[in-house]
């Protein structure tokens, strides 16, 4: 089949792609190939099925929150503000509902209908979308244009096409990063993959074989690897408030204020995703990760054991209980068995610990259940203000597939639709 435009993903990013270039275009044959049985299964699992698809803030303060090559975002995002997206939905009849944090959701809430919208939007501007279609190869053709072989045989040809096949993250959604070998094979550099926005899993944590699975990503500990009693322990521990301080061997790597929460992958919540970066970065480069997590950082340590010196007539478990949450004592004293000396409670230790409580970290959850990628197609090699390629001619890209990655609350789905709306529009001239 020919098509003027082939769109490779009907993800976040394919679909706006779809739209924007049929929009633009007005005419051409546009057609997204994609692998699935329905497009956009990732964006159904966002948000927690709610999906934060933007957040509403200017660029200087959008821009903070993109973890590299922010410079490349501005022109997909001049051309797609936050503001602009929440109206292309209200014109195509989903309303918005912004929450804490200028994060924005659609007013039903379901994720469902993000997708339901994006697809119609692109279908009525005359897109058309292909599902079961899983490109297999990709190739370059000497006249110019691209040769694209589906699963099952079926052929393509197109004059230009934009690759919106996203990241590693979750591959049942059909993200298996297959964007990435088409890149190099066409001479494109893509730049180290790896899991983001992750838990993160201290030493003791899980359970582990002796030797882990052959081919594994160093550092990666499957979310599958069972807890260990400590694990146990902590798993379902919120911690609210404190500060956590990251370090590879001596050096601080990053410190955040705000929440975590212990679960069956490690930690996670809103700090733990935000250190994640870094730490695993740090691992997957052979370094000694550690956190110190500081559980009363509004109160100087002088002060801190005062008040535990004049707690110190009371029985160990009443004393913890007053300065801990009590579901997190057990997880806590475990890791800190320095503070009994057989049963009695050393103070001076309990007040270091509750300033720098220290956990080591063995690794971090992987692709399974990160929620993005860090890493791919290298930006340097990408015109910001077109998605063109600047080695292939016709060649565009969109997406996580790119370089780009963001802290959670809707930046990421926001580059998504940006730089997609960009490559559709800039394909479609
Ligand atoms: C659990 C979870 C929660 C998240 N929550 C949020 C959130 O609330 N807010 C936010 O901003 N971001 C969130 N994200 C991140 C966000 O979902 C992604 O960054 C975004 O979906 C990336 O869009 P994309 O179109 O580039 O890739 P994807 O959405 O991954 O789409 C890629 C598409 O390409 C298709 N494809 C891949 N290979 C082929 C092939 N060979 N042939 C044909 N089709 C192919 C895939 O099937 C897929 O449909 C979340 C991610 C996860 C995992």
């Amino acid at each position: 089949m020919e098509a003027d435009i082939i769109i490779i993903g009907g993800g976040a990013a394919g679909l706006m792609a779809a739209y924007g270039a049929a929009e633009r275009s007005r005419g051409a044959k546009v057609l997204v190939l994609e692998k699935m049985p329905r497009p956009g299964r990732k964006i159904m699992i966002t948000g927690k099925g709610r999906c934060n698809f933007t957040n509403v803030k200017s660029w200087n303060d959008f821009s903070p929150h993109i973890r590299t090559n922010q410079g490349f975002i501005r022109a997909a995002f001049r051309n797609l503000t936050p503001e602009n997206l929440i109206h292309f939905f209200g014109e195509h009849g989903l309303q918005t509902i912004i929450e804490r944090g200028d994060r924005a959701y659609p007013s039903t809430y379901h994720a469902s209908d993000v997708v339901d919208t994006l697809e119609s939007a692109a279908t009525k501007a005359g897109a058309s979308i292909l599902k079961d279609r899983e490109v297999q190869s990709v190739r370059e053709l000497s006249g110019g244009g691209f040769n694209l072989s589906c699963a099952g045989g079926e052929t393509f040809t197109c004059k230009k096409l934009v690759i919106a096949t996203g990241g590693l993250s979750y591959p049942a959604t059909g993200s298996t990063g297959d964007g990435y070998d088409w890149a190099e094979n066409m001479g494109h550099t893509v730049k180290t993959c790896f899991p983001s926005l992750t838990a993160l899993v201290p030493d003791g944590y899980k359970t582990l074989p002796e030797r882990m699975p052959r081919g594994s990503q160093k550092g990666h500990i499957d979310r599958s690897m069972p807890m260990s009693d400590w694990g146990k322990s902590l798993c379902g521990c919120s911690l609210k408030n404190v500060e956590v301080t990251a370090f590879a061997g001596q050096n601080v790597l990053q410190r955040e204020f705000g929440d975590i929460d212990f679960t069956d992958g490690g930690i996670e919540g809103p700090i733990g995703f935000k250190l994640s970066r870094n730490c695993v970065k740090g691992l997957i480069n052979g370094n000694k990760i550690s956190l110190l997590i500081d559980l009363k950082p509004a109160v100087p340590k002088e002060e801190l054991e005062s008040r535990i010196s004049s707690l110190s007539g009371l029985p160990a478990k009443v004393l913890l209980q007053k300065l801990l949450p009590s579901e997190l004592i057990a997880g806590f004293t475990a890791s800190n068995p320095q503070l009994f000396k057989g049963k009695l409670l050393n103070t001076k230790a309990l007040s270091d610990a509750l300033k720098a409580w220290k956990l080591d970290i063995a690794g971090f959850v992987g692709y399974e259940r990160c929620v993005v990628t860090a890493g791919g197609v290298d930006t340097d090699e990408v015109v910001a203000k077109t998605m063109q390629s600047k080695i292939t001619y016709g060649l565009y890209f969109c997406g996580e597939v790119l370089d780009v990655d963001c802290d959670t609350g809707g930046y990421n789905l926001h580059c998504a639709f940006a730089t997609g709306l960009l490559a559709g529009q800039s394909a479609a001239k």
